[in-house]
């Protein structure tokens, strides 16, 4: 499906007071230009690609709890019933190791589906919008603070320069943003923390209506030795992300991109290696077109500012990407979509200072969870290893007897999910953490230099993760 604008000036003229510009078309910038249209303000949305991934095959995919559902409600109610009827609930997560269950976390809240899925709805419901331009196959290069200027190629290679001096500008141009990688080198003081995952993503789709004996599809199941994660969409559709970690003996194979017999019988063998009941839901032409489907990477992102100058603001994963396991990509995302409207509702001479002062500290609890379960994926370290499972283990008991320090996945999409601040929700588990985690490592060392039986335990996690 094309979008271009084909009205689009190649030399815009000047943005209008009131009016916004929106850098990037993904979720969080089609609902923040949404939500500010419906405050009488018009909204041009610059997107790179010619044509947005619209259809699941070129994506992966996502549940959307109470936040992200929270602003499709508020731009309209018709939006969250529209994301209710293409995805599916989500009673909870099975953790399973092989075919033993390890943990169950309930859910209900949770509304499984993919990004496509989701962009759609928004992109649909932004071409229903008359304040709403999306101008495609405009890629932003660089931007200019002083002169509040910003600078694009098309797809044709053309140069395009946008006077935005009177506009607000949102750049929601997702994990690698060259709005703040040009802000990072403007602004004095400004150095975002951009951690690559080290992992990529990777799906295969089932045929509808496919069953496996002992999958349960209205739950998620999640395979912790090589990071094997089942969805369920509906019609019957099963999608499983696999995981290529950097270094891991498999990476090449799940990275590759020939559907050679020998491939597909390699893959066919490492989901029965890792996810034992797994393979029943797929059929020879589905491990086939793995192949061809594209590896998602990313990073944690940490900034320490979002807002500049009353003028521009970072959005979404531009602003703090997280890594899939913490969940709440999309969904905080999101949610700094409606805060920030609510923010430019105000009367405030400073909106988005006010947004970022309120923001700030969320965010900052959100970074620290993501970039945690980041270094967990990927530490081959064992006394770190070992002592994460240690606190890990203790902040379940935690939560069983009630401590709010434990129940973070709870929090963020159990039962009774709510809206609850991130600083609120996540903060305690950090103190949780700090507290904690040296006495787990103490003792893991201490343990180490006596036992050897201990090693062989630390070095069989070690390979269920699929660890050298
Ligand atoms: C495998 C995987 C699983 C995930 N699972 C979940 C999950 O379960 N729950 C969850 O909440 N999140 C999940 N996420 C994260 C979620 O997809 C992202 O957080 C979310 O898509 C961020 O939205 P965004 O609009 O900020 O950025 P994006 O979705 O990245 O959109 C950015 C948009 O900007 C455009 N763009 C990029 N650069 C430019 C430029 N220079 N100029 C103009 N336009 C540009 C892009 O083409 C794109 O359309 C997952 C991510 C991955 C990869």
């Amino acid at each position: 499906m094309t979008m271009r604008d084909d009205t689009a000036p190649t030399h815009p003229s000047p943005a209008e007071p009131n009016d916004v510009i929106v850098v990037g078309a993904g979720p969080v910038g089609l609902a923040s230009a949404l939500l500010l249209a419906q405050q009488g303000r018009t909204a041009t949305v610059y997107e790179s690609r010619d044509e947005l991934l619209l259809t699941d095959e070129n994506s992966y995919p996502i549940g959307v709890n109470v936040r992200g559902q929270e602003a499709l409600r508020r731009i309209d109610p018709a939006l969250l019933h529209a994301l209710r009827d293409t995805g599916e609930l989500v009673e909870g997560f099975v953790i399973r190791n092989g075919t033993r269950t390890v943990a169950k976390l309930p859910s209900g809240t949770l509304i499984g589906t993919t990004r496509a899925r989701l962009t759609r709805i928004l992109f649909d419901a932004a071409g229903r919008e008359p304040r709403i331009r999306i101008v495609t196959g405009h890629r932003l290069r660089t931007l200019d603070r002083d002169a509040r200027r910003l600078d694009f190629t098309t797809s044709a290679d053309e140069s395009v320069t946008v006077d935005a001096s009177r506009a607000i500008v949102l750049a929601c141009d997702g994990v690698w943003s060259p709005a703040r990688a040009s802000l990072a080198k403007s602004v004095t003081g400004f150095d975002p923390v951009v951690g690559d995952w080290g992992v990529q993503f990777r799906v295969l789709f089932s045929q509808a209506g496919a069953t496996a004996p002992g999958l349960d599809p209205a739950q998620h199941h999640i395979f912790t030795s090589n990071g094997i994660y089942t969805a369920t969409l509906p019609n019957g559709i099963w999608c499983i992300a696999v995981t290529a970690i950097k270094g891991d003996p498999a990476e090449g194979l799940l990275l590759a991109t020939d559907a050679t017999d020998e491939n597909v019988a390699a893959l066919r063998a490492h989901l029965a290696e890792h996810a034992p009941l797994v393979p029943p839901l797929l059929r020879e032409q589905d491990y086939r077109a793995y192949f061809s489907r594209k590896p998602f990477g990313g990073a944690v992102v940490r900034c320490s500012r979002i807002a500049f100058d009353e003028w521009l603001v970072l959005l979404g994963d531009a602003a703090h990407s997280v890594i899939p396991p913490t969940g709440e990509g999309v969904n905080s995302g999101l949610e700094d979509a409606f805060l920030v409207a609510d923010a430019l509702a105000t009367d405030s001479p400073t909106p988005l200072a006010d947004f970022e002062r309120d923001r700030l500290p969320d965010l900052e609890a959100l970074g620290e969870y993501a970039w945690q379960l980041k270094e967990n994926l990927r530490t081959t370290d064992p006394v770190e290893t070992a002592s994460n499972v240690i606190v890990r283990i203790l902040s379940s008991v935690a939560a069983r007897f009630g401590r709010r320090d434990g129940e973070v996945e709870q929090r963020l999409f159990g039962p009774d999910a709510d809206l609850t601040r991130y600083a609120e929700t996540i903060g305690p588990w950090i103190a949780f953490r700090d507290r904690w985690t040296p006495v787990a490592r103490t003792a893991v060392r201490g343990v180490l230099g006596v036992r050897p039986a201990v090693r062989r335990v630390i070095t069989r996690i070690r390979q269920q993760k699929g660890q050298p």
